[in-house]
């Protein structure tokens, strides 16, 4: 699992740099273009879901396109552009061309709170609005007078676009993997997010896997929230998750807990990250982040953790023109990609072996499972080897062995190959995937309600 391609952080660097610039919203033409681009390079499948579609409390709005935006001096010069940033306009503002005085004007003007030079990202989706955003220091030098402002958008009955990527596996249960694609301008959320999914799917398709792979690019909230409505007969397939973002700057790779604390995932992906980093970190669970917050939700409570760097508004550049994409690095976005490759692969490693002869101990050395195999001593072989006969009654899965015995569950993985060779361990077999509606009963997981 550790192959290493140097090209690799440097593909999703281009690719994250390709996002970028497009002017993404929670609908419209940014996110189209998005998941075309996506779209490039895994096969995507789009869906649109019409405005005012409900989806439980909360409802698609109306779709929201601009073309151009600016404030104009009372000598008609452009002193804020939206085709200089995207996140001068605040997104989602309604069309609007107008002259008024500074003091109204300020009123909808919007500066960071602590840093001079950035422009801060705002946003107004379900509350008629509009407003611009710029740096402290340009909104302090504004000069007494009559601006124009002039904003060429449409808020029209349209849709929501996502895009779904599925990797059918020899097991119906899935693994799902989350990300938001509706920020405009800003680096590590999300280009980062969206360039790591896009290559860890890529990664999936390469092999056939145990597991079905579900990776969703969609506007964060409502996204997730549509998707989880569209979806609601089938959320009983899902055994693992992770909601992926914010993983090209240098914060170390951080686990939070899903809002089970203790399911599968919330054991292992900890375990596949301290292999890879040991400064990595685990955060407990709270009801703030991403769509975490939805699919974590007390009627869903799915076992879904997430996976990033920086915790949202953790970083100072956090939504503001300061999160560009001088800080995303090859390497982060590189380390971040084999965290996901890790994860995937412990979850596909973890399996539960049974010991064909476990009245006492087997006698290796007569089947000659003594000796040196891969560079390590015979001692710590042996002691992997008794750890995984010991353990394997049906009931430990190689995560739990791994976690008790502090053994790398690749190596444990490799252990139980090469007893099951020799006949002293058998695979014990899956259990019937969970089918359609029957399915949302099964025992295999705790729901709070449906
Ligand atoms: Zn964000």
């Amino acid at each position: 699992m550790s192959r290493r391609a140097p090209s690799r952080g440097q593909d999703m660097l281009a690719f994250a740099a390709q996002l970028y610039p497009i002017c993404r919203s929670i609908s419209g033409a940014g996110v189209r273009h998005t998941l075309k681009l996506i779209r490039e390079r895994i096969p995507l499948r789009l869906h649109e879901v019409p405005s005012g579609t409900q989806a439980f409390d909360w409802q698609v709005p109306l779709e929201w396109n601009i073309d151009d935006a600016c404030v104009l001096d009372p000598h008609g010069q452009r002193v804020v552009d939206f085709k200089a940033h995207n996140l001068h306009i605040v997104s989602y503002s309604e069309p609007i061309s107008m002259d008024l005085p500074l003091a109204e004007l300020k009123t909808r003007l919007h500066a960071h709170a602590s840093h001079p030079d950035w422009i801060p990202y705002r946003t107004s989706y379900y509350r008629r609005n509009w407003g611009f955003c710029l740096p402290r220091r340009q909104l302090d030098t504004l000069a007494e007078g009559r601006y124009g402002v002039r904003i060429a958008s449409s808020l029209a009955r349209g849709s929501l676009s996502y895009g779904e990527f599925v990797l059918p596996g020899r097991r119906r249960e899935e693994v799902l993997l989350f990300t938001h694609i509706c920020h405009p301008s800003l680096a590590n959320d999300n280009t980062s997010g969206m360039a790591v999914a896009t290559a860890l799917a890529a990664w999936l398709a390469q092999t056939p896997r145990r597991y079905s792979y579900r990776l969703v690019f969609a506007p964060g909230t409502i996204g997730s929230l549509v998707w989880l409505k569209r979806n609601e007969k089938s959320l009983a397939r899902i055994r693992y998750g992770l909601v992926l973002g914010l993983l090209g700057d240098s914060a170390p790779l951080t686990y939070k807990c899903s809002r089970q604390g203790q399911s599968e995932i919330d054991r292992l992906a900890p375990y596949a990250l301290r292999g890879l980093d040991p400064g990595s970190r685990t955060l407990p669970f709270e009801p703030y982040g991403y769509d975490e917050r939805q699919l974590c939700s007390p009627g869903f409570n799915l076992p879904i953790g997430r996976l990033t760097r920086s915790v949202n508004d953790g970083y100072p550049q956090y939504h503001s023109s300061g999160d560009d994409l001088g800080i995303l690095s090859a390497a982060s976005l590189e380390q971040s990609l084999e965290a996901c490759q890790r994860i995937v692969q412990a979850i596909e490693d973890s399996r539960h072996y049974i010991n064909v002869l476990p009245k006492g101990e087997p006698r290796l050395g007569k089947r000659g499972l003594y000796g040196t195999v891969g560079g390590q001593s015979p001692a710590a072989r042996e002691l992997a080897r008794l750890w995984v006969l010991n353990q394997s009654d049906g009931a430990h899965s190689l995560l739990g062995i791994a976690e008790r015995s502090q053994l790398p569950i690749d190596e444990l993985t490799t252990i139980a190959a090469e007893l099951t060779a020799a006949k002293l361990l058998r695979l014990k077999a899956d259990p019937k995937p969970a089918r359609g509606r029957s399915a949302v009963q099964s025992p295999r997981r705790s729901r709070a309600k449906r």
